[in-house]
């Protein structure tokens, strides 16, 4: 079976057509979140209904980091190295000190608890930008089940004062964030609330310093659609999908596909040189290596 499937040519010089997608750790339920230590070569990532964060290192293999994880899905790092996740069980956004110790970024908005915060990326001011759909707070698989008591949003949370800003509310249920490498263009999955017509599409904004504008389609991934996603350093979007991983060109052209067998959540780049994309789908954990060089920080 093929690993690549290339519908632009520029796509042929992004693979290594001798580098396989190979299944790294497997008998996970939901696997999510994946976040790269380059500092500790060591990746983390989540099994959402199993409620653990998993640690992932090459000759030590999978071990747990966290159990219970709070139904954690997304991670990043912000600009100190720091673990920022989100906690569908506790419904907030968490910081993981050096200590060990939790800070929480937001666990409200309006006096009212967050739904279940999905998907998070940190800005290089510091702002820590989080997706709030529904989706671990519709059944008790991913969380605890309640009811929705805030629109489904994209903040903005500043650590430095403690403000909590909407910047996208034009969104049936937003998931996946990233920046374009210039922190120019805002990059925003929506996943749909599971009705007839929903739509499944990422879009992407301006970025201004008083939010975000200028909303528009950037790209509808067929098959499946779009949950989370990252950029290379040329601006290409990496983006899960129901066959594999879609390559899609700044302006909105698929490239190409990264084909695993397994539905795909979310992805990162990873590696010596973030040369190498780490995928997270259903029950596996897969990489695989790239002539491309994704934009993360740290
Ligand atoms: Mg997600």
């Amino acid at each position: 079976m093929p690993f690549f499937e290339s519908h632009d040519p520029v796509f042929d010089r992004f693979v290594l057509h001798n580098a396989p997608v190979k299944r790294l750790a497997t008998g996970f339920d939901w696997v999510e979140g994946p976040v790269w230590f380059g500092d500790h070569n060591c990746l983390l990532f989540s099994d959402i209904p199993n409620n653990v964060i998993h640690r992932w290192h090459p000759a030590e293999g999978v071990s747990v980091f966290r159990s219970p994880s709070n139904f954690a899905n997304g991670h990043t790092r912000d600009r100190q190295g720091r673990l920022v996740s989100c906690e569908h069980g506790a419904r907030r956004v968490a910081r993981t000190e050096p200590d060990g110790s939790i800070t929480v970024i937001a666990d409200g908005f309006d006096g009212k608890p967050l739904n279940s915060p999905n998907d998070v990326v940190v800005k290089s001011d510091g702002t820590i930008w989080f997706s709030d759909p529904h989706y671990g707070i519709v059944t008790d698989y991913e969380g605890h089940k309640a009811p929705s008591e805030n629109p489904l949003v994209v903040y903005r949370a500043d650590p430095a004062t403690g403000a909590l800003d909407v910047m996208v509310d034009d969104m049936n249920a937003p998931n996946g964030l990233a920046f374009s490498p210039d922190e120019s263009l805002l990059y925003v999955a929506d996943t749909g609330r599971r009705g007839e017509g929903d739509p499944t599409h990422i879009r992407v904004y301006d970025v201004r310093a008083g939010g975000c504008t200028n909303g528009r389609l950037f790209h509808a991934v067929s098959p499946g659609k779009a949950d989370g996603f990252r950029l290379d350093s040329d601006g290409n979007l990496w983006t899960s999908a129901a066959d594999g991983v879609h390559c899609i060109a700044p302006d909105g052209r698929l490239l190409g596909k990264i084909l695993v067998p397994e539905l795909v959540s979310n992805l990162c780049f990873g590696g010596r040189a973030k040369h190498e994309l780490y995928i997270t789908a259903t029950t596996s954990l897969y990489r695989v290596s790239l002539a491309r060089r994704g934009v993360q920080w740290p």
